[in-house]
């Protein structure tokens, strides 16, 4: 019996130990200590996070002002406009953006069909064998095309790779269904 209650003491100095050791394991730990710095580190972190804040902040300003230029910008394609009527004409007929003051010709023609930039010739006319094939394989090569130019006094013409055509007299483009030419702005 006397045994077994020594043992029963070294259990309990066992368990008391043990439960001591549990109590005094966080005093032992020095965790606040730790806390402090980690804590300082997050004041460090949040020096750096203002910091980065601070930087941040000029940023959506500049967004600001670029939006603000693109806004002011808006208004430049009125400053390269389309003309109002769109015009062919022969060599007579003054060349430039047509407006409803001043019809002109237009001279930035520009083919939706084929893509290419409409090409004219003051004072020619376009020769009778010129063919679909002819402009496709040229355009926009001028000293290929001069081969198939005849010269007449008044007239002009025009060509993109897909269509041609040889004027005398102002001519509205909306009477010319076949040709799929607009204004490329001026
Ligand atoms: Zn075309
Ligand atoms: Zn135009």
């Amino acid at each position: 019996m006397a045994d077994s209650d020594d043992l029963d003491d070294l259990l309990d100095e066992i368990e008391g130990s043990l439960t001591h050791t549990e109590t005094t394991k966080p005093s032992i730990n020095v965790i606040p200590p730790i806390k402090t710095r980690v804590s300082a580190e997050d004041e460090d972190m949040d020096h750096i996070i203002d910091d980065i804040c601070n930087d941040d902040d000029p940023l959506p300003v500049t967004r600001h002002t670029s939006n603000y230029n693109k806004l002011t910008k808006r208004p430049l394609p009125n400053v390269t406009p389309r003309c109002t009527t769109l015009l062919l004409g022969g060599s007579m007929t003054e060349m430039g953006l047509s407006e409803r003051n001043s019809q002109r010709s237009c001279d930035k023609l520009r083919c939706t069909g084929c893509d290419f930039n409409v090409l004219h010739f003051n004072d020619f006319t376009w020769h009778s064998k010129c063919d679909y094939m002819f402009f496709r394989n040229n355009m926009p090569n001028t000293d290929k095309l001069s081969k198939n130019l005849v010269r007449k006094r008044g007239s002009r013409a025009y060509s993109c790779q897909c269509s041609w055509i040889t004027m005398e007299t102002a001519v509205e483009v909306t009477t010319l269904p076949q040709l799929k030419w607009v204004c490329g702005r001026h």
